[in-house]
């Protein structure tokens, strides 16, 4: 019998998880649980090799149902199995994820409340990047470590060494993506795993791509500025393949698909960061003003970007 160490998601009630599951099954789970975030292709990969351990056949036509049969299992655990089309690649991906999305502290487990509080401030500056950049560089990434404040409002400073190694954490968890140029934007596993968290947090901040209707930050948008539009990249290619001039899915509008949402790989970081909420951190201290101050301090370091 082959039971997979380390699964000890209800370690009170083993049962729970476990309960209609075949081996199959425990080993994928256990597979997803260390990898969090996969290509469908990977993904279809460990199934088939475990497949080939539990000796059950292997047919790919069966992973849609198999993936249903896991959430189903993983129901009353809080954990699902969400499938995306990546934002870069726009190849199908696999998360793990935690459905009890609403609290960071829930989801992003592993982390201290200092730690948390800095990954919040991250997520504040790629959501409020100027020109829905939906990135932030490097350079400005550590400056939000100077930032942080506990609840008694008293600096919590991280130094930049702990920030650095942190922001490789983040990066290795999968919760940020760190680009050629340095640039962190957010990553498919936060897309997916954090939705919940990013809509209620940020409203109107938050973007869907009019198609696909799932939270945007890589992708085109309408040149109409009033045009609510935005589309992912594969979500453009495929509504557009039969177009020969295409044409805004809202106002009709002619589509070059020139305006970008989030930056390509290559170009580095927007160094200014506009806060349009959360106005009690120091920028809005130091403008007090309309909600559209500007990290001024960011200017300084602004030559680190392009390492
Ligand atoms: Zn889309
Ligand atoms: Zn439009």
């Amino acid at each position: 019998m082959l039971t997979p160490p380390g699964l000890l998601l209800h370690p009170k009630h083993p049962d729970m998880i476990t309960s209609g599951f075949t081996n199959t099954h425990r080993l994928f789970l256990q597979a997803a649980i260390s990898r969090r975030l996969m290509t469908q292709a990977a993904a279809l990969n460990v199934y088939s090799q475990i497949c080939n351990v539990t000796e059950e056949q292997f047919d790919q036509d069966q992973f849609q149902d198999f993936i249903t049969q896991l959430n189903e299992g993983l129901n009353n655990v809080e954990l699902e199995f969400r499938q995306a089309q990546d934002e870069i690649s726009g190849e199908a991906v696999v998360a793990l994820t935690n459905t009890n999305g609403q609290k960071i502290a829930q989801v992003a487990t592993g982390y201290s409340p200092t730690e948390l509080e800095y990954f919040k401030h991250l997520l504040d500056a790629i959501i409020m990047a100027d020109d829905e950049a939906f990135c932030i560089s490097s350079t400005a990434a550590l400056h939000e470590a100077g930032k942080l404040k506990n609840k008694e409002n008293k600096a919590l400073a991280i130094p930049k060494r702990e920030a650095e190694n942190l922001l490789d954490r983040f990066v290795a968890d999968k919760w940020f993506i760190r680009s050629a140029a340095g640039a962190y934007s957010l990553s498919m596993r936060s897309l997916l795993e954090l939705q919940t968290y990013l809509k209620e947090t940020y409203g109107d901040q938050v973007q869907e791509c009019t198609l696909c209707m799932e939270i945007i930050t890589k992708g085109q948008r309408c040149e109409v500025a009033a045009c609510s539009s935005r589309l992912h990249h594969h979500c453009a290619s495929q509504y557009f393949k039969n177009m020969s001039n295409p044409v805004c899915p809202t106002c009709h509008s002619a589509w070059p698909g020139r305006v970008l949402i989030g930056l390509p790989d290559k170009t580095s970081a927007p160094s200014m960061i506009r806060r349009r909420r959360r106005e009690n951190d120091v920028a809005g201290d130091r403008e007090g003003e309309d909600g559209n101050a500007r990290g001024e301090a960011e200017d300084d370091d602004e030559d680190e970007d392009a390492r």
